[in-house]
């Protein structure tokens, strides 16, 4: 037995959000009913001409250009052939040796903050083909999707684990939601991968036929069914039986295994040849500098600014940048927090040195208000986070209240759920539940002595060393307020008081 390297490459499909489709004015839309959104043209009738959708010819030179690819200065649409019964016209349109980008690459970051780069072979556009849909007794073909545009994103074998495959999907789908090209949906089929996997002994600088395994339809699947690969591959190499033909498998979801579907076919089986019914496209330096300029943030570019903006840790600026929604969310409940602070009476000076003194501080809290507090609720009641009700605004003044110890955190949590249900306003629900921070030190000095007089058994217990009692003490002055005492205040008045008996 041996050791092996494993060679991995992706390939995905990424359904445009245009409104129309590839090569037709058919609706792109998801539809609620099969074969509505159909023409002759998807439906791939003898004498129809197809016309090229500009926008989705946009869509795939933003997709070059966030992913760093040369855009082509001329770029032209290939017949590639096969017969399947998704597939009326018998040939797919795609692009074969003259794709719109070639090149380019996507770093992506490892959990311990390693960048690794996967080199990217091209991009082409192309048509998606029908769906078959099985039924019990027979097959059924939807022709919604028959047309709809796509972006093939082809990597070099440049992976090595699968973690690193998940790790680079997961990017590239912030990247396409980021640039507005794809809602990238896996579970929808907007975002669809196929990988390629074959083993080699370590040393050796070959590449063998790889197996490649489709029907991926989560990021979990890919790893999963990697993992499967690797191992039934070892087992082969190890008899030595590797595989001697590439091959098409398919992940099937039940078993947990991958199966075999057929022998892929070389590229001289498709026949490809150039389209006779569209132009080539040549596509100008100011086409391309013009959708460069207008390029929006990227992820990456994101995070690193909110790691030195913002003071975050890199994972906790990933979890935010993840979801542009989320990014900008936070963002704006920062710039909130940001207007209060200096609108404060203070003698601290001048703006820049009081967001010196609490800007750290703020960012990481409001950081963690939204990835655990906001986060939490969200998965509990199984809404999206663009169906949040608590507006930045509240969130921020919620957090001031907190940070003027106006009241504490376990007020703050049931101030936030009630936000959370009602979108209501922090100070608001403060006022009409009189949840105001308890502070007065007399009064929570009674209670303290009160406390102690009726646990004299816990009391000698703390005496003994078990300090950890003391939040016992603690938790009955709460009770005894409601919760409404500031927690900090009763333990310093406990521990003062025992310490002096
Ligand atoms: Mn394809």
């Amino acid at each position: 037995m041996s050791d092996y390297e494993i060679i991995i490459g992706l390939e995905i499909h990424v359904q445009l959000n245009t409104q129309s489709k590839m090569f037709s004015g058919d609706s792109n839309a998801d539809a609620l009913e099969p074969n509505v959104q159909v023409s002759p043209i998807s439906l791939g009738h003898p004498g129809t001409l197809p016309m090229i959708n500009k926008k989705a010819v946009e869509y795939a030179v933003l997709a070059g250009l966030a992913l760093n690819s040369e855009i082509a200065k001329f770029t032209k649409f290939d017949r590639k052939h096969y017969f399947y019964p998704d597939l009326p016209k018998g040939y797919q349109t795609s692009q074969f040796d003259q794709p719109i980008c070639v090149g380019g690459y996507l770093d992506v970051y490892d959990a311990n903050k390693e960048i690794f780069r996967v080199n990217l072979e091209r991009i082409h556009m192309e048509e998606d083909s029908a769906k078959n849909v099985h039924m019990s007794d027979a097959t059924l073909v939807d022709f919604n999707r028959a047309g709809s545009p796509l972006v093939e994103i082809v990597t070099k074998p440049d992976i090595h684990d699968p973690k690193t495959a998940r790790l680079f999907l997961q990017e590239l789908q912030t990247l396409v939601r980021y640039i507005g090209i794809s809602d990238a949906d896996m579970e929808k089929g907007h975002m669809r991968a196929d990988a390629n996997i074959s083993l080699r002994p370590v040393g050796d600088d070959a590449l063998y036929p790889k197996i490649e395994v489709k029907n991926l339809n989560s990021f979990k699947a890919v790893e999963k069914a990697l993992l499967y690969e690797i191992n039934r591959q070892t087992k082969l190499w190890d008899k030595q039986e590797a595989p001697e033909v590439t091959e098409t498998r398919g992940w099937d979801e039940a078993e947990q295994k991958t199966v075999r579907q057929r022998v892929k076919e070389e590229a001289a089986d498709y026949r490809y040849f150039p389209e006779p019914d569209l132009p080539p496209l040549t596509l100008t330096d100011e086409y391309i500098d013009d959708l460069r300029r207008r390029m929006p943030e990227l992820p990456q570019q994101r995070r690193e600014r909110f790691r030195v903006e913002y003071f975050l840790s890199m994972y906790d600026a990933s979890v935010l940048v993840n979801s542009s929604d989320v990014s900008n969310y936070y963002e704006h409940v920062i710039s909130e927090l940001q207007g209060w602070l200096y609108s404060l009476d203070s003698t601290e000076g001048s703006n820049e040195e009081i967001w010196d003194i609490n800007g750290k501080k703020l960012c990481r809290l409001a950081c963690n208000w939204i990835t655990s507090e906001i986060f939490g609720l969200l998965s509990k009641s199984k809404q999206p986070f663009s169906a949040l009700k608590v507006t930045a605004e509240n969130l921020a003044e919620l957090m001031t209240m907190v940070y003027e110890n106006k009241i504490n955190s376990s007020a703050a949590q049931t101030i936030l759920k009630h936000m959370f249900e009602h979108g209501s306003d922090p100070s608001q629900v403060m006022e009409e539940q009189d949840l105001e921070q308890m502070q007065d030190e007399d009064a929570l000095g009674k209670l303290c002595d009160e406390a102690i007089a009726m646990n004299p058994a816990v009391i000698e217990e703390i005496k003994s060393g078990k300090d950890r009692k003391l939040m016992f003490l603690v938790g009955q002055v709460m009770k005894a307020t409601n919760g409404k005492a500031n927690p900090q205040m009763v333990t310093d008045l406990l521990r003062d008081k025992i310490d002096l008996k």
